[in-house]
């Protein structure tokens, strides 16, 4: 076999640079750049009850610990906004200074304006222009809540959704396409409405007197291909910072990979500064999945490093145990768990790399690719399990314990390593 040499080297692929506009939200010292050269941030929203506050604050801090740099909370009634405040006081005290994001939908302007305290506590307001109110009322209630963002210098998310989209500008465009000689399809003119609603929204958010900087917008579908097509005109046309994520993405799986598909190809091209993927929990899963999700989309794409990555083989006939699937499940565990208090302890550690593998073909090879692995037994071999630390064989585990044994070989390189000593 001859090898061919090519004449040029392959690209090294990697995501465009974002252009857009940086926005600021903040909470105390706490400050979340969004968008420039900012590292692409990960959101998340709670589903508890706002008006407990107690729990809301419980699930603001999971989320936050998971790695949410913002936290959304609804707020939809006067008992709610009410109770934005406490929640606010609970995390402070807590030492949780994650920025909350008010979601307002309909009576927004009445509870920003009726609750100051709320107001104040929030770091960012949603809102819907879609359904901020009617004809007249529009603008006037719209503003009303601007007014309030540009007084405490709030960061404001504009965020349209196609479920909720600004009725008049649709039929007022589908009105303009009917005139046109070959008209175009309906959901052309639904990308077109959503941009517009947006971006007019933006134009007379800044007229009325918010600094353009503290403007984000997003146009949420939930469709793959659509959210690819709204976004890449929604960057083209304007350079405000974007949230990205796709709306109602469904349950487990389904929600997972439409996710990853939709937010990747827009993450690539330079689009995007936040995102947040909308899954539905699964019974009994936890809220901060999507938190997980999330990042670890930005970090297979190269973005951000938040947390140890685990290469484990996905395991075939030489392997038919289920030890080292239990092994590879208990140390991404372990490396998550223990992140929110390594992430001061050990800075830098959420770069390191562990392999967990089944058997000696792809095993001793990935492991030397870790800073530290472990190749399991499979079936046949020797009952003995290297494990290479820095690319070299460093010792051999046997017996009963290797799942805890080699946790504590994890945990002692992590301290020395990492450690401030190091
Ligand atoms: S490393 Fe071994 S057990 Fe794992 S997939 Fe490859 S051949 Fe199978």
């Amino acid at each position: 076999m001859t090898v061919q040499d090519s004449e040029k080297a392959i690209d090294i692929a990697s995501p465009l640079p974002r252009k857009s506009r940086q926005a600021k939200v903040v909470w105390r010292n706490n400050v979340v750049t969004v968008g420039g050269d900012a590292p692409v941030r990960v959101q998340s929203m709670t589903n508890t009850d706002t008006v407990d506050a107690v729990e809301t604050a419980i699930q603001v801090r999971q989320l936050a610990q998971a790695g949410s740099e913002m936290v959304r909370i609804t707020v939809n009634t006067p008992e709610a906004a009410a109770a934005v405040p406490y929640i606010r006081e609970q995390l402070d005290r807590m030492g949780e200074y994650v920025p909350l994001v008010g979601d307002f939908h309909y009576n927004g302007h009445r509870l920003l304006t009726d609750y100051p305290e709320c107001a104040q506590a929030l770091s960012k307001y949603r809102i819907n222009p879609g359904n901020v109110g009617k004809g007249d009322k529009k603008d006037k209630q719209f503003g009303q809540m601007i007014e309030i963002a540009a007084k405490y210098d709030k960061a404001v998310r504009i965020g349209v959704n196609w479920g909720s989209m600004d009725q008049e500008i649709m039929a007022e465009l589908m009105d303009q396409n009917s005139k046109r000689a070959k008209p175009w399809e309906t959901r052309q003119v639904m990308y077109e409405a959503l941009i517009t609603s947006a971006i007019t929204s933006a134009e007379l958010a800044k007229n009325i007197g918010l600094n353009p900087d503290n403007i984000i917008l997003s146009c949420k579908v939930s469709g793959v291909q659509d959210l690819i097509s709204v976004y890449r005109e929604l960057a083209r046309r304007c350079d405000y910072a974007l949230h990205l994520g796709l709306t109602e993405a469904g349950m487990g799986t389904k929600g997972t990979v439409a996710s990853t598909a939709a937010l990747s190809v827009l993450l690539q091209e330079g689009i995007g500064d936040t995102i947040r993927v909308s899954l539905t929990p699964q019974p009994g899963e936890a809220r901060t999945q999507e938190v997980v999700v999330a990042s670890e989309i930005l970090q297979a794409l190269g973005l951000r490093v938040f947390v140890p990555s685990v290469t484990a083989c996905p395991g075939c006939g030489r392997t038919t145990s289920t030890t080292f699937q239990e092994l590879a499940k208990k140390i991404d565990d372990f490396l998550r768990g223990e992140m929110p208090v390594w992430r001061t302890q050990y800075p830098g550690v959420e770069a390191m790399k562990v392999a967990v593998m089944g058997c000696i073909v792809n095993g001793p090879g990935e492991s030397k690719h870790a800073d530290i692995g472990i190749s399991l037994p499979g079936n046949g071999e020797a009952p003995a399990a290297p494990v290479f630390i820095d690319g070299e064989k460093a010792l051999t585990l046997r017996g009963e314990h290797i799942a805890e044994e080699f946790q504590t070989l994890v945990l002692q390189y992590v301290q020395r390593r990492y450690g401030s000593a190091s």
